[in-house]
Formats: structure tokens, sequence, C-alpha cells
């Protein structure tokens, strides 16, 4: 259910998720600490995977979805992905070796910066 659930608000919080199950599985309360188990269940499976947020919860999406960057508006905090952009270079100007970028826009949505243009 709760991939059932990423695959249909594609970014969820953890409130949200659980709201969303809740609301799903009338007839049974679900144990927070069950819930959270399987979280971290599918987590480590990686069937899901966590997006850190600075202006919001931590959000979880499904891993099957090719790896992409977020841009977070900071009025309605929608979520949209962005389409990473190829990186050829795999050591930084430091020598350094890259593993793993994950970069989070933030600023105001398009459609946050229509209803401000009004
Ligand atoms: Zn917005
Ligand atoms: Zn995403």
């Amino acid at each position: 259910m709760i991939i059932d659930c990423l695959n249909n608000l594609h970014h969820a919080s953890f409130d949200d998720i659980f709201s969303y199950l809740e609301e799903n599985n009338g007839f049974n309360k679900i144990s927070l600490s069950t819930f959270y188990r399987n979280i971290s269940f599918l987590e480590q499976d990686g069937v899901i995977r966590k997006v850190d947020s600075t202006i919001s919860e931590p959000f979880y999406e499904l891993s099957n979805i090719a790896k992409h960057d977020h841009f977070i508006c900071t009025k309605c905090h929608k979520i949209i992905d962005i389409p990473r952009k190829n990186r050829k270079e795999k050591y930084d100007e430091y020598g350094n070796l890259i593993q793993e970028i994950s970069i989070n826009e933030y600023g105001i949505c398009k459609d946050c910066l229509d209803k401000i243009k009004i």
C-alpha cells in the first residue's frame, strides 16, 4: 500500500503516506511503529528513496524512477521533478571522486508566480 500510495502521489512525506494508508485501509488502524518499520524496510531494500528538503518534511518516491533533481516551491511546497543534466566528470575540481549528486532547487513555482502577478 505504501508503494500504491507513491504510485499515486509520486512524492509523499511520512505524514502524507500515513494519511493515505489510513484513508484507504478503513477497516484497520495502522500502528505507527509497524508503519515506520515498513518504510525503513522499503528504503533499505532500495524500493523507495528518501529526499531531504530544507523547507519541508523529507519526502519519499519510488526508486524505479530514473534519478532526477527536485524543484521545491517555497510558497506551496509543491515538488517538481527536474531531469538531471548529464555530468561527464567523475571527479570534482579538487580531485574528489563524486559518487552521488542530489540537488534540490528552491524557489517559487510557476503557479504561485502567476498568482502574485494578478
Ligand atoms: Zn508554488
Ligand atoms: Zn521526484
